[in-house]
């Protein structure tokens, strides 16, 4: 696990600081130390000083930027909200923090054509919102939803709770426009849900970290808004009962819209933060989320409620109204600020299983966690088989620090013994470098680095990351 603190180093000449500042406005380059600070870190504890920090307002002003970073030869960080969890914004070498925020437009929402065509600095949440206003529905849901933006979620091809019923973000990008390494502007994809003009380089840069295009604009696939909800929260005993339920649900025909599961030291952690009365003896909960027609999620839900009473649930608690629903959702949004509450440093995996593997990976995080004594909550997307399993430890304690190291190469270890992958939505960015072979293979990983090589010569944006 790398920790890197780049301090800045010689800073970039001012003459080049002159030209990106005749590129993108006075206003918008930051040099001063403290305001480089701010664009020094992402959710991981990562850290990496930008030499400058750039907010290009168009397309064209960012093509310019990457140009003359090939000619003056520093390196580009693209960067959205900085909310990743994989350390893939943290400058790794000497270079500018590219921030998209000031492309924020949403520039179309089609109820015909079922799409939007969006700026990458749109922020997800706002971006619901609108479409939700127009009776439409955009399903990819980060948790960080409130602040994380669109571009930052095709790079990273974001998921969250509703990815088990409705896929991911690359389910729903049908094209986009991309400023290449070399600083070329290119259009991928369009407006059709059929395309299959050449390859399909909106899929490759969906998800490729920000290492091999910045994207300018995003087109995306909408769909009409479920018309009813309804939310359970169900108490159980045992973690392994929580576990078989959610294979028994699908089992039974049911796919949720979201499927969450939280584990007892979760369960504490949030309880002592929010207080929302949850039982700290529980072993685990699961909430769950339908959607649809009223008929079919009242079909739904009782189907539910009948596989948890069989396998063994303690409590089950329904909410309809909306805001009973945002209570129980409460929960489950306070888990990241909670758990912290244990040790100062979160390295947060998402590691990620078929979903008929959850009990036998929720007992390998068990016996990782009494192996190498450290907190190890468990919580997360249990539909997708995308768990959560964070580690919480003091970065400055090293001793511990090593443990960790191990504990997170075994996770890893058992997700891809049981089938699964390093990263169901994180991506790898700089914090599971070590780990990509071990999943791709050597052919597999050259192939990536070829890739990588074709498109970006002088290996000028995001450099370090992935590999
Ligand atoms: C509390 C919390 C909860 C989270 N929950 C989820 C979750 O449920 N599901 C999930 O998938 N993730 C989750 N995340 C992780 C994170 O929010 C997502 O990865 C999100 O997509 C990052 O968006 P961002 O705008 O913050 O991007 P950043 O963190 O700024 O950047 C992320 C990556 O994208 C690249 N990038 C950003 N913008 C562009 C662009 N325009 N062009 C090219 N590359 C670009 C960056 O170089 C970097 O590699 C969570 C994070 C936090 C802190």
């Amino acid at each position: 696990m790398e920790t890197t603190i780049l301090l800045g180093g010689k800073g970039l000449e001012n003459r080049i600081i002159n030209k990106l500042k005749a590129i993108v406005g006075q206003e918008d380059v930051l040099i001063h130390l403290e305001d480089r600070l701010c664009y020094s870190y992402d959710g991981t504890f990562q850290r990496g000083i930008p030499e400058a920090v750039v907010f290009p307002g168009s397309t064209g002003e960012v093509a310019e930027i990457i140009k003359l970073a090939n000619m003056e030869k520093f390196s580009v960080f693209p960067r959205g909200a900085g909310t990743g969890l994989s350390g893939g914004s943290i400058p790794q070498s000497f270079g500018i923090a590219l921030v998209l925020t000031r492309m924020n437009k949403i520039k179309e929402i089609s109820k015909e054509d079922l799409l939007a065509v969006v700026e990458p600095g749109v922020i997800t949440g706002q971006f619901h919102q609108e479409v939700e206003k127009m009776g439409l529905f955009y399903p990819p849901d980060p948790a960080s939803l409130k602040t994380c933006t669109m571009g930052g979620n095709v790079a990273e091809n974001a998921g969250g709770p509703r990815a088990f019923k409705y896929g991911v973000t690359k389910d729903y990008v049908l094209g986009l426009e991309v400023v290449t390494p070399t600083g070329e502007i290119m259009r991928t994809g369009g407006k059709t849900v059929k395309n299959v003009t050449g390859y399909d380089l909106t899929r490759l840069l969906t998800g490729s970290e920000g290492t091999l295009g910045i994207i300018t604009e995003i087109t995306v696939r909408l769909l009409p808004r479920p018309k009813d909800k309804k939310t359970a929260l169900v108490i159980f005993d045992k973690l392994e009962d929580a576990a078989r339920t959610v294979t028994a649900i699908i089992y039974e025909g049911v796919i949720p819209a979201t499927l969450e599961l939280m584990d007892r030291v979760t369960i504490n952690c949030v309880e002592k933060q929010a207080h929302l009365g949850l039982p700290l003896d529980a072993e685990a909960f699961l909430l769950m989320e339908v959607d649809g027609s009223s008929s079919q999620v009242a079909e739904d839900i009782q189907i539910i409620e009948t596989v948890c009473k069989n396998n063994d649930c303690r409590r089950i608690e329904i909410a309809s109204l909306p805001e009973e629903r945002e209570k129980l959702w409460t929960a489950r949004r306070a888990v990241s600020s909670a758990i912290v509450q244990l040790k100062p440093t979160k390295i947060s995996e998402d590691a990620t299983v078929p979903r008929s593997k959850i009990p036998e990976m929720v007992k390998c995080l068990r016996e990782i966690s009494a192996k190498y004594r450290l907190h190890l909550p468990v919580f997360g997307h249990a539909g997708d088989g995308n768990l959560h399993p964070n580690i919480l430890a003091d970065k400055n304690d090293q001793e511990e620090m090593e443990r960790v190291e191990k504990a997170v190469g075994e996770i890893f270890k058992a997700a891809l013994d049981l089938g699964g992958t390093l990263s169901g939505e994180h991506g790898i960015g700089v914090m599971k470098k070590p780990y990509l072979e071990w999943e791709l293979g050597e052919a597999g990983l050259n192939y990536l680095k070829a890739i990588k090589k074709a498109v970006d010569p002088n290996n000028i944006l995001n450099p370090g990351k992935i590999f």
